[in-house]
């Protein structure tokens, strides 16, 4: 790596940050490649984030570390897409989800191979790393 870069902080001015530097979150691609789901952690005020976020919104520090979304979170909410957004077209059938991990939430998708008679609301789910037919990765839940 080169330099270090100056941290541009002056959204910091603002009350509510909904601004996330891309390249703080990166590794979060590079921790699905080790079969990982991440999101980040605020290190002075302990919560968490998922998607990752680079800074706590509510310290508006950005002394964050990566934890593992691991063990099962209860299914709150999924509906399934008839129509994609553009570029998940090709895609289609699927259906998105929203897991509660207690600390954090979870937004994704269903595994493809789930038939809506096996879904219920409330029922346990894990998040597992997918790896797509074009060998790129995402995540999926699937049964726990
Ligand atoms: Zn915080």
């Amino acid at each position: 790596m080169g330099k270090k870069r100056e941290v541009d902080d002056r959204f910091k001015k603002f009350g509510t940050v909904s601004f996330a530097s891309t390249t703080k979150v990166n590794d979060f691609v590079s921790h699905l490649d080790e079969g990982k789901v991440t999101g980040t952690r605020c290190k002075d005020c302990g919560a968490m984030f998922f998607p990752p976020r680079a800074d706590c919104y509510k310290c508006l520090t950005s002394n964050m570390e990566w934890f593992d979304v691991s063990g099962t979170g209860k299914l709150v909410s999924y509906s399934k897409l008839e129509y994609a957004p553009v570029g998940f077209e090709g895609d289609l059938p699927y259906s998105i989800a929203l897991l509660d991990y207690g600390e954090y939430k979870v937004f994704g998708r269903l595994a493809n191979d789930l038939s809506s008679e096996e879904v219920e609301v409330g029922m346990t789910m894990k998040t597992v790393v997918n790896e797509l037919p074009n060998g790129q990765k995402n995540y999926v839940f699937e049964k726990a």
